[in-house]
């Protein structure tokens, strides 16, 4: 484990973008493990009634939801498990952006009703991002079982009724992956702004089932090839967002300069980041101050970085992503 004193004589050979910060510009908090749907693929491992032990009460979130405004955090991402099922979640969101935190909010859609959309339009939303990815109910239901692609479609006309930024995500397996130039017109159909896709992340579920998951190589190149011409093409007013396209790639940036984000899982504790398993602090016991301090110092502690190189280096060690771990920064005495 590190000591504090040799991480402060890391940290003064140089001076990062994030150390010259107080608090994070971007917060990614998972409210619940909990989901209505088990997909094959899903990174967080969330299903029904899998709830987080420990996960936030109402309190807690709203007075997490105080600290992240009294910090000036400027961009908040709500999500899970699947955050349309935490009673609290319109709440959180309403107490974050009545207060001018940016929004972006992250739903299977399955239950994302005309009235939370209405609820959520008088708010700074950046994105409303939901899972379309595939465009028959046979495919869509074999990847997200018990999913319903009518309900998908209705979710994405009230968030577009309601004047919300609709935003798509596509996670391509060898069940969906062909399915992407339908998935690419109906979004565009439906009014999304942006569409987000990537190559599937090594994590969770998607890790459990990788040989039977992955897309081909041949696969990949046809899909690549076709959000290549689709990006050429410029159709519409739909931004394709794939790049960096393979999580790896987009490690390697990190370890220059680290994200100046915390992800927050649903019991507080606090990730340096996603496809690594070091927990940085628990925020029942740290205050954001600290947390962030931590998630600073913690990037500069070898066990960290050499377990980022692992990853760059072999994607198959994101597979250890959810098995968590604190770092001795961890600790708090708040
Ligand atoms: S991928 Fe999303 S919708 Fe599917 S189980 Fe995971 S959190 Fe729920």
């Amino acid at each position: 484990m590190d000591g504090g004193t040799s991480l402060d004589r890391q940290s003064a050979k140089r001076t990062r973008h994030i150390d010259t910060m107080a608090a994070p510009i971007f917060v990614s908090w998972q409210l619940t493990r909990d989901c209505d749907l088990a997909c094959i693929h899903c990174c967080t491992e969330s299903a029904p009634g899998k709830a987080m032990q420990g996960e936030f009460t109402r309190e807690e979130a709203l007075a997490f939801a105080d600290e992240l405004i009294a910090a000036d955090v400027p961009y908040v991402m709500l999500c899970g498990g699947e955050p349309m099922i935490v009673p609290y979640f319109l709440e959180v969101a309403e107490r974050l952006g009545r207060a001018g935190v940016q929004l972006k909010i992250e739903t299977n859609g399955q239950r994302f009703s005309s009235e939370a959309a209405a609820r959520l339009a008088g708010l700074p939303v950046r994105s409303v991002q939901i899972s379309l990815d595939a465009d028959t109910q046979e495919v869509y239901a074999r990847q997200r079982p018990g999913a319903s692609l009518t309900k998908v479609h209705a979710a994405c006309r009230a968030v577009r009724d309601a004047g919300l930024p609709l935003e798509v995500t596509f996670a391509p397996t060898r069940v969906n992956i062909e399915e992407l130039p339908a998935a690419l017109a109906r979004a565009r159909a439906l009014g999304a702004f942006r569409f987000n896709t990537g190559a599937l992340m090594r994590i969770g579920n998607a890790a459990k089932n990788w040989r039977k998951l992955r897309p081909s190589d041949t696969q990949y190149e046809r899909f690549r090839a076709t959000l290549d011409r689709e990006a050429a093409a410029g159709r519409g007013e739909m931004e394709l967002c794939y790049l960096p396209f393979r999580m790896v790639d987009g490690l390697r940036q990190l370890l220059d300069e680290p994200p100046a984000t915390l992800l927050v899982l649903p019991n507080g504790w606090v990730k340096a980041s996603a496809p690594l398993s070091y927990v940085v602090a628990e925020l029942r016991h740290c205050s954001l101050s600290e947390a962030w301090h931590n998630y600073c110092r913690a990037w500069q502690s070898p066990l960290l970085v050499d377990a980022l190189h692992r990853a760059i280096a072999d994607e198959a060690e994101h597979a250890a992503a959810n098995s968590w771990q604190k770092l001795e920064l961890a600790v708090c005495n708040a």
